[in-house]
């Protein structure tokens, strides 16, 4: 199966100097192993705070 990095890049929003962008299953698994969730899981103010946290993904959904 192909990458979709090119495709996958129209919903990325993550900001961060980052060179898995695109590619989301390392994206994921990076996020993951740290407790965390990816860019696209928070809205774009969110997303540059760079904290992508569960606490931080439930406060922005007050
Ligand atoms: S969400 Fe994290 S792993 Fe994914 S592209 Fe942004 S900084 Fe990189």
């Amino acid at each position: 199966m192909e990458c979709k990095q090119k495709n996958n890049l129209k919903y990325c929003n993550c900001t961060y100097d980052c060179n898995k962008k695109g590619i989301c299953c390392e994206c994921i698994r990076y996020h993951r192993e740290k407790k965390q969730l990816p860019a696209c899981y928070f809205d774009n103010k969110t997303e540059k705070s760079y904290d992508r946290s569960f606490e931080k993904f439930l406060e922005a959904r007050k």
